[in-house]
C-alpha cells in the first residue's frame, strides 16, 4: 500500500501551516538526484519563497569534539524557551565523499529533537560541497516558510565548508575549547576572520581557568584583524555545553548583533549580497552538471584527456574544441 504523493502546492501549504512531515518530505525533495523531481521541487520552493526571509541564520562552526551538538543542543533549548522555533541543518560534505560523516547522524541532540518546536536535519550528501551547500540553502527557505524563526547551520571546522556556511548566514559562531593547542591545529586564520563571535566551550571544573585565559588570548588576537564591515567588533566568550552555564550570555551577544546589524541596515545589504551570489553558483553548478553529463562531451573528453597526454594537442586547443561542441548545441 503506498501513500499518494502530495502535489507540490500540497506540499507548499502544509509546509506553510507548519507540518513537520510536510517540510521533511520537501527537503527530501530537493534532495533527490532524480531528475525527474527537480521541476516539482522548484515548484515547491517557488511556492514557499514568499513565506521565507523571515529569521536569523547563524552558523555554528568548530573541529570535531570541540562540542557542537552539545552546544547545539543546549542552546536551541534555551532558543526555545524562549518561545523560538528553530531549525538545525548541517553542511558536511565529508558524508558524501567518505560516507561517513563527521558530523554524525540525528542520534545527536536526543533532547532538541524531542521538541516540538524544534526541527533537526542531517546533511544532504551529494557529489559536491557546491551542491550540498545549494540543497541547504533551498532547505532554509522551506524552513522558514515552515515558520522556523532561528536557522543554526552546523559545519565542521575543517576544510571549505565553513566558507559555503558564512555566504547562507547572517552571524557566524567559531566554537572552540581552551589548550588543547587547537590554536595551532585545524583553525585557520579565515575561519577565525569570519568569525562574528567566539566561543570557548567546556568552561566547567578545572577548564575554567584555562577558558578564562583563552578567553583573554582570542580577544587579543582578534584585535589583529581588520574591522568588519558590519561595523560589529568580534565578542569571546566561555560556556559550558554540558552544565548550561554562559548560554544566555551567547545569546545575548547574538541578540545584540542582529539589533546593530538590523539598525545600520548591514542585515538586509548582506542578505541581497549573498542572493546574488547564490544566483552565480546556481549557474555555475549547473552549466558545469549538464556540462560533464553530457553524452556527446563525455566522449569527447575522454578522447581529447587521451590526445593531450600523448602530446597530439595541447590542453588549450582542446579544452577550446569541447567547450566549442558544447556551446554550439
Ligand atoms: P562535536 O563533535 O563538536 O559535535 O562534539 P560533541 O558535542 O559530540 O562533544 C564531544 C565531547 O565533548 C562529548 O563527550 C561531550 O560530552 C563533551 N562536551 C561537550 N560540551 C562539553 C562541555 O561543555 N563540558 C565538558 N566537560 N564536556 C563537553
Amino acid at each position: 500500500f503506498r501513500r499518494k504523493q502530495p502535489s507540490a502546492k500540497e506540499l507548499v501549504l502544509a509546509i506553510a501551516n507548519g507540518d513537520k512531515i510536510a517540510l521533511s518530505r520537501a527537503i527530501t525533495l530537493i534532495e533527490s538526484t532524480n531528475i525527474s523531481h527537480l521541476e516539482k521541487a522548484n515548484e515547491v520552493i517557488q511556492g514557499c519563497l514568499p513565506y521565507a526571509n523571515k529569521s536569523v541564520r547563524m552558523g555554528i562552526t568548530g573541529v570535531p569534539g570541540v562540542g557542537k551538538s552539545t552546544f547545539i543542543e543546549a542552546f536551541g533549548k534555551h532558543l526555545t524557551s524562549l518561545g523560538k522555533k528553530v531549525a538545525v541543518l548541517a553542511v558536511d560534505p565529508s558524508s558524501s565523499i567518505s560516507h561517513g560523516s563527521i558530523l554524525g547522524d540525528k542520534t545527536r541532540m536526543e533532547e532538541l529533537v524531542k521538541d516540538e518546536n524544534a526541527f533537526i536535519r542531517p546533511s544532504a550528501s551529494g557529489d559536491s560541497l557546491g551542491g550540498v551547500a545549494r540543497k541547504t540553502r533551498e532547505a532554509i527557505i522551506l524552513c522558514e516558510a515552515c515558520g522556523f524563526d532561528t536557522i543554526i547551520i552546523e559545519t565542521v571546522g575543517v576544510g571549505q565548508s565553513e566558507t559555503a556556511v558564512h555566504s547562507m548566514v547572517d552571524f557566524f559562531l567559531l566554537l572552540k575549547i581552551a589548550g588543547a593547542g587547537d590554536e595551532l591545529q585545524g583553525i585557520k586564520r579565515g575561519i577565525m576572520e569570519m568569525a562574528d563571535t567566539i566561543v570557548i566551550n567546556k568552561a566547567d571544573g578545572d577548564n575554567i581557568a584555562k577558558a578564562k585565559l583563552a578567553k583573554s588570548e582570542f580577544n587579543r588576537a582578534l584585535h589583529l584583524f581588520p574591522a568588519k564591515k558590519s561595523g560589529w567588533i568580534p565578542k569571546v566568550t566561555t560556556c559550558s555545553a554540558v552544565y548550561g552555564d554562559g548560554i544566555d550570555t551567547v545569546w545575548k551577544i547574538i541578540s545584540d548583533y542582529f539589533e546593530m546589524v538590523k539598525t545600520n541596515s548591514y542585515f538586509q545589504a548582506k542578505r541581497q549580497d549573498q542572493n546574488q551570489f547564490w544566483m552565480m553558483e546556481t549557474i555555475n553548478e549547473q552549466l558545469k552538471s549538464n556540462f560533464y553529463n553530457h553524452p556527446e562531451i563525455v566522449l569527447l573528453l575522454e578522447s581529447n584527456k587521451k590526445a593531450v597526454q600523448n602530446n597530439e594537442v595541447s590542453p588549450f586547443a582542446a579544452a577550446q574544441i569541447l567547450l566549442e561542441t558544447f556551446f554550439k548545441k
